[in-house]
């Protein structure tokens, strides 16, 4: 696990594959439920970064929009039952949220007494759902300080139609990139913090691992069949 930096008050991790039950080609740590692993082997992941989350882990069924969660955490949402939105928001001390990634862009925010994770894809991010996030802490009457972006696809690897990336810069020009082999791609974590300090949030905590690069995570584009490691934050 990598530790990430939210500031004051806070827990945050992202993880890699390593130290779960999940096999090939989920091994080992597949957080994700509905990729086709073996529930059981999820539930006893997500139940392994619960301990080392000191807290109970709530999840969302993301599906690449920008709908927020606020969990208020009477009890975790069951495996497979997760309710559907790509931001979860917790201010309750002692809970914590996750996001699933494997090449999006996982965030996490926090301010005084609440968290956030965010799942920032393509769409994710051309639909403002990091804007969207900052606005629901501060809805919550938490103001974000703190935005921590962790291991995501690069703009070097992110290969994308000439005219996606021709469309996608017109609305966010920090998207625009070039792949290491001459083509059109996208920039998504690049994006991702062009947003946050839009959002005057200057506190970033950036990971920039590449997740199809570096085999210590999942990629789908590396391996199409393949699990999902978390973001996660914790308030303490
Ligand atoms: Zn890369």
């Amino acid at each position: 696990m990598l530790t990430a930096d939210l500031g004051p008050g806070t827990w945050a991790t992202f993880t890699t594959r390593a130290g779960g039950l999940s096999e090939d080609p989920y091994a080992s740590l597949n957080l994700g439920a509905g990729v086709g692993d073996d529930p059981a082997a999820v539930a006893r992941n997500r139940g392994r970064l619960a301990q080392a989350a000191d807290a109970p882990v709530a999840f969302i069924r993301q599906v690449h929009g920008s709908e927020v969660f606020h969990w208020d955490a009477q009890a975790v949402p069951p495996l497979g039952e997760e309710p559907v939105a790509d931001v979860v928001v917790s201010t309750t001390p002692g809970t914590a949220v996750a996001v699933l990634v494997a090449d999006c862009v996982p965030v996490l925010l926090a301010g005084p007494g609440g968290v956030a994770a965010v799942h920032a894809g393509r769409k994710g991010v051309l639909a403002d759902v990091v804007p969207t996030a900052v606005a629901a802490l501060a809805e919550a009457e938490v103001p974000v300080t703190h935005a921590a972006i962790g291991p995501a696809i690069c703009g070097r690897c992110y290969e994308v139609p000439d005219q996606l990336r021709s469309q996608a810069a017109d609305q966010l020009p920090e998207l625009w990139s070039t792949t290491s082999w001459g083509t059109p791609a996208l920039d998504l974590a690049a994006g991702v913090r062009a947003q946050l300090g839009d959002a005057g949030i200057t506190q970033i905590d950036h990971h920039p691992v590449c997740t199809l690069e570096d085999e210590r995570f999942f990629s789908y584009r590396r391996s199409g069949v393949c699990g999902r490691f978390a973001g996660v934050a914790r308030l303490s």
